[in-house]
């Protein structure tokens, strides 16, 4: 008798919760309808799972932070849902497309804690991306809190693999500078192992058995909030992990500092059946709004830099006006003159330099370190960048001496302390009309439209690697076959590539060898999106390499209207389509060890003649005219670490 009344008492009881649970239980779908996320309360535990054309694309994973004001990670209760759509056009001059239309309906699911406070979980659905993000209601005279951690998950079905880059230890590295996002890939890796210590970088890609692909990213981090990556796989799932204490030399809280009302920024989750709305996706755009306006018309284009071929050596003023005259020669826009020109070249003579360099119709972008007190990096010009007094008063003369952008290097991590100085950086340059990129530093998170002067950050393995490491330039083709899906997906890649040396050092005689093809750099000129390119040209390349290559790079746009995944596997091999006004660009890697022969199918030029750029069987660069098939079909053979391009 005792048996069955308990029994019949467990029964009630899951009859009642699973009613509770159904009850709470909210949905809301894309508006072509394939993707949908459903919410929900728990055993007091608020959650949500992610479904694309009704397939499960994320397991119920846990919704809930920590504030120094309250718990919002159990005894939850449901308060209200309320469902509504968004519709916004908008023009970007510097991201993958011009012009972008973005439509999503929303869910505002409000739940309680224990304490009868309340918070907000608003999500946004698009057809292929989901953005979300917590907002905290002013509770009673409370204006102010610390968000200290969150339990935001990502709970993959069980056939999932993982393409992640790994979060850097802590002052770490060259001068104590790590993180900065410039580690390497693991690639379809089993869940499990996928265990580093200090867990994965955003935007991290995910392959969900046969059923699709997922991009988890973070954007709208300003001044507001920390810079947050992926936690490594434990339970069953990735989480929201906020920066590690030991970042900043262990100076300035890991948590982020909001007023009330005040929002988390939004994670993205981007879900495609195939890699195209990885590639295409505009989601770190779609949800975030400029914060100030430019102060003038900033002026986007290609550069040469000597540091990355010529190094710290080439930093006097005679080599300068060497690669002033080459930007000259190639059309360039600009010139970036990276360290120690303050001390090598001196304020004075950098005057003369610029004028010079303006005489030939280049403008000049500077190098600064943006130290001092995050670490131990000593390149100069030091401590002119990290105060908002010695900025100003840099940045007064940069203008008088009329300078066009900057390159800031070496920033300390993720936590909101470095998060306040990028954006005073950027807002203080925007009043004195510079353009600024960001070297040795995080995920840009949406800057390229909250911040009009903001031209790219570099956070990947970029072009310097390649110059200081053998196994890098062994993998470069494997790198550049997964930044399109990846890295290069959710924002700008100051990479600094298309290095047309035989060696990568100023003899070019010996050492440092290339391992891709010339056409391989020149795809990479395509495929690594960023509005302003410094490429690794060196003066010798205006007579060693073929002049078909130099009218290429002339003439290659780094802007970009429209931008289509036409084929490609992260690590092995990709191509995809940019077009700048009427003219499409074809470009293609390949990452594997034998040659590819590809049947790639190209609407935008169908039975159209176009100009194929490629490698020979010796690897050696070619050009030739092919007619694209009346059905768009073309067949094109890749060399292994070769690449392509096609333009018209
Ligand atoms: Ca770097």
């Amino acid at each position: 008798m005792k048996i069955i009344s308990f029994t019949l008492l467990c029964a009630f009881y899951i009859l009642f919760t699973a009613e509770a649970d159904a009850q709470n239980t909210k949905s809301v779908s894309s508006p072509d309808g394939n993707l949908e996320i459903r919410v929900s309360v728990s055993n007091g535990k608020a959650q949500y799972a992610v479904h694309y054309q009704d397939v499960v694309m994320l397991e119920n994973s846990p919704l809930g932070l920590v504030t120094n004001e309250g718990d919002f990670t159990s005894n939850m209760s449901f308060v209200d849902a309320s469902t509504d759509e968004i519709k916004k056009n908008y023009s970007q001059d510097k991201i993958k497309a011009s012009s972008v239309q973005y439509m999503a309906n929303t869910l505002a699911y409000t739940v309680s804690n224990q304490e009868e406070k309340q918070i907000t979980f608003h999500f946004q659905v698009s057809d292929h991306d989901i953005a979300f993000r917590y907002e905290l209601p002013k509770w009673g005279d409370t204006r102010a809190t610390v968000v200290e951690r969150e339990l935001t998950g990502f709970r993959f079905p069980l056939a999932t693999t993982a393409f992640l880059s790994s979060m850097m230890k802590p002052m770490t590295g060259f001068a104590r500078t790590a993180p900065s996002y410039e580690s390497g890939y693991v690639t379809d890796a089993a869940l499990e192992s996928t265990t580093a210590r200090f867990g994965y970088v955003f935007p991290g890609l995910f392959k969900v058995g046969e059923d699709g692909w997922v991009l988890l990213s973070e954007t709208g981090v300003g001044s507001n909030y920390n810079g947050a990556h992926l936690s490594s796989f434990q339970d069953g799932m990735y989480t929201v992990e906020y920066p590690q204490m030991e970042q900043n030399n262990g100076f300035g809280s890991t948590g982020a500092q909001i007023g009330l009302p005040g929002f988390t920024p939004w994670r993205t989750i981007t879900v495609g059946k195939t890699l195209k709305p990885i590639v295409e996706t505009t989601i770190p755009f779609d949800v975030v709004e400029p914060l100030y306006e430019a102060s003038q018309a900033y002026q986007y284009g290609k550069g040469t830099w000597s540091w990355i071929v010529w190094q710290d050596n080439s930093m006097n003023y005679e080599d300068q006006v060497k690669y002033i005259d080459l930007a000259a020669a190639m059309d360039f826009e600009y010139i970036l003159i990276d360290a120690w020109w303050d001390e090598r070249i001196g304020y004075k003579k950098m005057e003369e330099l610029i004028q010079y360099a303006n005489s030939k119709n280049v403008d000049v972008f500077l190098w600064y370190n943006s130290n001092g007190t995050a670490n131990d990096a000593f390149q100069t010009p030091l401590n002119k960048m990290n105060t908002s007094i010695a900025r100003k008063k840099e940045m007064k003369w940069l203008k008088e001496a009329g300078v066009k952008g900057l390159k800031v290097d070496f920033f300390g991590g993720d936590k909101q302390e470095t998060m306040r100085l990028y954006e005073d950086i950027l807002v203080d340059a925007n009043d004195h009309g510079l353009m600024v990129i960001f070297h040795g530093t995080t995920l840009p998170r949406g800057w390229e439209k909250m911040y009009p002067n903001f031209v790219g950050s570099e956070a990947v393995l970029a072009s310097e690697m390649l110059i200081f490491s053998q196994g890098v330039r062994e993998n470069e083709a494997f790198y550049a076959s997964l930044h399109p899906f990846i890295r290069n997906a959710v924002g700008s890649m100051e990479f600094g590539g298309v290095l047309l040396n035989k060696f990568l050092n100023r003899g070019n005689e010996r050492g440092q060898e290339r391992l891709t093809t010339d056409s391989f750099q020149l795809a990479t000129g395509v495929l690594f999106q960023n509005p302003v390119q410094m490429f690794g040209l060196t003066p010798n390349n205006l007579t060693d390499v073929p002049e078909f290559e130099l009218e290429f790079l002339r003439e290659l746009p780094t802007t970009w209207d429209e931008t289509v995944f036409i084929d490609g596997y992260p690590g092995k091999y990709s191509v995809l389509a940019r077009r700048s006004g009427k003219k499409w660009y074809i470009a293609g890697v390949n990452a594997e060890n034998a040659a590819k022969t590809l049947k790639i199918n190209l609407p935008m030029l169908k039975g159209q003649e176009v100009s194929l750029y490629n490698d020979d069987k010796e690897r050696q660069p070619t050009l030739q005219t092919v007619k694209v098939g009346k059905n768009g079909e073309l067949t094109v053979t890749v060399q292994s670490r070769g690449g392509f391009v096609l333009t018209h």
